[in-house]
């Protein structure tokens, strides 16, 4: 009998990252760090606001988003077939990969017969969650990332912190610092005198980035959706970097998760309005690139298009967790939610940061691997009223909650400290003879260590709960005791 096999979780969570609660302790000290996630979280949620406020049937088209993504989930065997079927007739070849390491195996191959040592990127989650630029690398192969915020992030030898501006915890003079120490190691150098101004800091991208375009032979994407019923992949993007990556080459190898499939192209028209309002807080995105199969003589001539599950049909089987299988990827419930604000994307040490990431991450790679990520996340709901696709993240993460509670329980012979004051609470609150009594005890004890109706530092065990909050002070009398003083006739 063989042992079983550990989950390939690649970049899906960060090897040797520490828990949350202790990274989030590191960041939130870095005063800088949480200047600049106030500011970019805080501009891109107005805009939001703006421009979804425009919309009288906003509501309508979430629930429309969120009735389609259902459905096309539950039918997902049939439409990933037809989606095979489609781009196949189309000229395409479709793969599918089980885990990372058979996806970078496929896009590995690829390359090396194309006979190419080197690739031009478009930003794309499913290749960072695989981690193939660490395996392109290893077979010898360098992969080029041409988004600006990528390119930030692989020049500063980063990782990403936010889904949609993964460098959204740089400003522009520590990234103009980059730009200057690093730009010359992997091309063309960045300008002599380069400021901190926006615009020269595109121009110099764009320079140093203009000349793998016009080299490269082979390009890799991701991809926002897929077409079923037509074989059409399509990516979204602000820059244009993505349209010479999927038209200049001659081999495009896109990596999708299985999820990104819909069922026709009438569908676009939903999700095309929900996601740039959710993510830019854009009316349009400015490139959107749609491509069926190959065409002769226009555009890449040899189209692969991999398949990826890593963990998603296992989180599909969920019936409450497979919700976050229906994310587009906008990343508005990580601009309002007050936990990432404060703690930015790399204290979750996943490629998924934010309220999404709490409830993917864990679930891709399975909750014993990310056991703190579902508690990293206040229940305020914040995040559940912005998704477009009405993701109830709230409740993925109770639900995960109770998944890592008894993933410890199921590891531990003894019971926990934990799991012995959760049995304690059960008792007194079943019985209102024990709940009267326990209530009663805690105001008798409360006037001990209260002062100025606050309970500073409880004793024992429970400090922790004191540590970082104060008490109020328990009445002298509950409701129970004064109801029936009051309510309650002889
Ligand atoms: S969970 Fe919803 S709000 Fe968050 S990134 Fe996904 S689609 Fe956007």
């Amino acid at each position: 009998m063989t042992a079983p096999q550990e989950p390939d979780r690649s970049n899906v969570v960060w090897l040797g990252a520490p828990a949350f609660p202790e990274a989030a302790r590191a960041a939130l000290a870095d005063s800088q760090l949480r200047a600049n996630l106030k500011h970019a979280t805080g501009t891109i949620r107005d805009k939001r606001l703006a421009v979804t406020a425009e919309l009288d049937d906003w509501e309508q088209l979430r629930e429309a988003g969120a009735a389609l993504k259902r459905r096309t989930l539950r039918h997902l065997d049939h439409y990933l077939v037809q989606l095979e079927e489609s781009v196949t007739r189309a000229g395409g070849v479709v793969h599918w990969a089980a885990d990372a390491a058979e996806a970078n195996a496929i896009v590995t191959g690829l390359v090396r017969e194309a006979g190419a040592r080197e690739v031009v990127k478009v930003k794309s989650m499913a290749t960072q969650e695989i981690g193939l630029n660490e395996a392109l690398a290893e077979a010898g192969i360098a992969a080029y990332e041409t988004d600006l915020a990528e390119l930030i992030v692989q020049l500063g030898k980063d990782r990403p912190s936010h889904i949609l501006v993964p460098a959204i915890h740089r400003n522009r003079a520590q990234i103009r610092d980059i730009f200057q120490r690093e730009m010359g190691r992997w091309g063309r150098p960045a300008p002599d005198g380069l400021t901190d101004d926006p615009r020269a800091l595109a121009e110099a991208a764009r320079l140093h980035l203009r000349e793998k375009f016009l080299r490269a032979t082979v390009a890799v994407s991701g991809a926002n959706f897929a077409v079923a019923a037509t074989g059409t992949v399509g990516v979204v993007e602000s820059e244009g970097n993505g349209r010479m990556c999927l038209t200049l080459p001659q081999t495009l190898i896109t990596v999708m998760g299985i999820e990104k499939v819909l069922p026709a192209w009438s569908d676009l028209e939903v999700f095309l309005q929900l996601l740039p309002r959710s993510s830019t807080g854009e009316r349009m995105n400015p490139y959107t690139s749609t491509w069926t199969g190959t065409t002769p003589g226009d555009g890449p001539q040899n189209f692969h298009l991999v398949l990826l599950d890593n963990g998603r049909t296992a989180t599909l089987a969920d019936t409450v967790g497979r919700q976050a299988l229906a994310c587009i990827r906008c990343s508005a419930c990580l601009n309002v939610c007050p936990v990432y604000e404060r703690t930015g994307g790399h204290a979750y040490g996943s490629v998924y940061p934010g309220p999404i990431g709490a409830v993917l991450t864990p679930q891709l790679v399975g909750v014993e691997h990310a056991a703190s990520l579902p508690f990293a996340s206040t229940l305020c709901g914040a995040c559940y009223d912005a998704c477009p696709v009405k993701i109830n993240i709230p409740e993925v993460l109770a639900h995960l909650r109770a998944r890592v509670v008894e993933a410890e329980r199921a590891r531990h012979r003894l019971p926990t400290a934990e799991a012995l004051a959760m049995t304690a609470a059960a008792g007194v609150l079943d019985s209102p003879r024990r709940l009267a009594a326990a209530q009663k005890a805690a105001a008798l004890g409360s006037r001990l260590l209260a002062r100025d109706g606050r309970i500073g530092a409880l004793p024992g065990p429970l400090h922790g709960w004191t540590d970082s909050r104060d008490l109020p002070q328990p009445p002298a009398e509950t409701f129970r005791a004064w109801w029936r003083r009051n309510r309650e006739q002889p």
